[in-house]
């Protein structure tokens, strides 16, 4: 089916509505597989003709269904998901690859498996270190995940197939960061909304379909006279999931851009491309285990280590969020967090040392995962746009 809408459009038109999309491929003969975390292995799935489709939660929505399962004081974006789909806002997936990419998310996922039903369901275990042994034991879990994947496709994955999956995606990690490059001039080319709006599209579609769309929104992002304005504040968020352009609308309604972010619902997913190797399951176990940023792995495990220099450890660990400031230009940034993630709430305050280190004024915010939170939200964002103005 071709789509009538283009470029931004369009994804705004698949952030609206991301089952539809979805639904009709699933009509056309395709099988929809679900994933809750950028850990699972999307190249995997698009090798075999399944479509992956990030498992989201939907702010805007109480979470009772939940209640069925997890305890209240917990994850609140896990809490969403698994009420969507107790109350079959996913029912269209045809099957699950959940990775172990936190606990909260690991309880989730199994109580998910236990009361909704589905054809196929896969548990990705992912370690929390990067060391050798870890690498090769994420390894042999891939080895798994392909053969159950194999057995639910009803064909082999060759190599050959999973290098050319590979190369799709890092088409895309590559046109999405082409997309990021547009986020630097003063003002930027394309806002911190629209942005969303497309990262969240292309989780929602086929890999080449995603590439096609991001190729439209680049053209006609540079061809366009009417984007964003100049605005004193230049801000990086750092934080868990964003999923909802609200977030983003109360910081670009004030006197601030939101250039550039680190988050799983914007550039983690997209920094590195997957190294072409000889098995190419080398190569997706490095990239997925070593080279994504995100607070669930220990970055600094050394062996043996015994003390550490506090600010050589926050430089290798937090050194990109410089880059990226200097990059973009950035002035300010958010540091944010939903209410109960261990992940990012133990790691904030060692971000925030390093930020005070490099002399950028920051502000951590934290959140429930609701509409009521929006307006607590808006007025510490104008605060702290007020402040560097
Ligand atoms: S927000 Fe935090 S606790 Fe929730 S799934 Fe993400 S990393 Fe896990």
């Amino acid at each position: 089916m071709v789509a009538e809408t283009k470029g931004l459009a369009r994804a705004r038109e698949i952030y609206q509505d991301r089952p539809r999309r979805a639904k009709e491929l699933k009509a056309e003969g395709k099988k929809i597989v679900g994933y809750p975390c950028i850990y699972s292995p999307s190249e995997m799935m698009t090798a075999l003709d399944l479509v992956p489709y990030r498992i989201f939660g939907d702010m805007k929505e109480p979470t009772a269904e939940a209640d069925r399962g997890l305890p209240a004081a917990f994850c609140p974006i896990m809490r969403s998901c698994l009420h969507l789909g107790l109350k079959g806002s996913y029912d269209f997936l045809d099957g699950m690859v959940v990775a172990h990419s936190c606990d909260a998310q690991e309880k989730t996922v199994h109580v998910w498996e236990c009361l909704i039903s589905s054809p196929y369901f896969h548990f990705l275990d992912v370690p929390g270190t990067v060391h050798k042994a870890s690498q090769d034991y994420f390894k042999e879990g891939l080895k798994d995940l392909k053969k159950t994947l194999e057995s639910f496709a009803g064909k082999e994955l060759s190599s050959e197939k999973l290098k050319r999956a590979i190369e799709a995606h890092n088409q895309q990690r590559s046109l999405v960061r082409e997309m990021y490059e547009l986020r630097k001039p003063d003002p930027p080319l394309i806002s911190g909304t629209e942005t969303l709006q497309v990262i969240k599209a292309l989780m929602s579609i086929p890999v080449e379909e995603g590439n096609e769309l991001l190729k439209q929104v680049i053209t006609e992002v540079k061809e366009r006279k009417d984007g964003p304005q100049k605005k004193p504040a230049r801000l990086l968020i750092w934080s868990s999931t964003i999923d909802d352009i609200s977030l983003i609308e109360i910081i670009e309604t004030a006197e601030a851009n939101l250039v550039v972010d680190d988050h799983c619902g914007g550039t983690r997913a997209y920094w590195t491309d997957v190294k072409l190797t000889e098995d190419p399951i080398d190569g997706l176990a490095y990239h997925y285990l070593v080279e994504l940023r995100c607070p669930r792995t220990y970055m600094d495990a050394v062996y043996g280590e015994t003390s550490k220099d506090y600010m050589a450890d926050l430089e290798s660990r937090f050194g990109y969020i410089k880059d990226y400031a200097k990059g973009w230009n950035v002035n300010g940034v958010i540091l944010q967090s939903v209410r109960y993630c261990d992940c990012h709430g133990f790691e904030a305050p060692q971000i925030k040392d390093y930020l005070d280190s490099l002399g950028l004024p920051n502000t951590y915010l934290e959140h429930d995962y609701s509409e009521g939170a929006l307006a607590a939200l808006r007025t510490r964002v104008q605060a702290f746009v007020e402040m560097i103005g």
